[in-house]
């Protein structure tokens, strides 16, 4: 099976937040077939959209070296996601949750499908996830736009 290098996009801002990103890696570093290989550090940083006055987030982004498919690493996150006590059906879009995981980057991979879109159609234009995938990843490319990550940080 080929070996993948995917980065992910940590997010969370209710209850303990480092402590929900922690055992979310955790999480990740248990499942077959995932090593997670670097971590960024864990970002304070201002919410983004959604309603007003929501605390603020702990961001942060792994490079994780996987042998799943994209859509089975989607499902491992939803599941990691779900198990740190996310309520979909209950959550507002943009507004606070538990845990929020994303994929980021897929190897080289250009994904759009309704399900999953990959490179994530935001990671762009957020500096909360610019930020920590710079730190570890300055020039993990962006297939779509052919820039890296140290790149379009500083294009923000
Ligand atoms: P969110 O509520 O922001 O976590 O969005 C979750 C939804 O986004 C799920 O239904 C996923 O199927 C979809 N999605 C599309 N692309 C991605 C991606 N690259 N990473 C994570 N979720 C994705």
């Amino acid at each position: 099976m080929e070996t993948v290098i995917a980065y992910i996009g940590l997010g969370a801002n209710v209850g303990e937040t480092a402590d929900t990103l922690r055992r979310a890696l955790e999480m990740l570093a248990r499942r077959e077939g995932v090593t997670v290989w670097r971590i960024s550090q864990f970002l304070k940083t201002a919410p983004a959209g959604g309603p007003e006055d929501q605390p603020s987030y702990l961001n942060a982004a792994a490079e994780l070296h996987t042998t799943l498919s994209p859509r089975e690493l989607l499902a491992a996150l939803q599941e990691i996601e779900t198990a740190l006590g996310r309520n979909r059906s209950r959550e507002l879009r943009w507004g606070p949750r538990t845990c929020d995981l994303d994929i980021l980057l897929y190897g080289d991979q250009d994904i759009d499908s309704p399900d999953l879109q990959i490179p994530h159609p935001r990671m762009h234009e957020r500096r909360f996830v610019l930020e920590p995938l710079s730190q570890i990843a300055p020039n993990a490319l962006h297939p779509r736009l052919g820039k890296t990550a140290a790149q379009l940080l500083a294009d923000l």
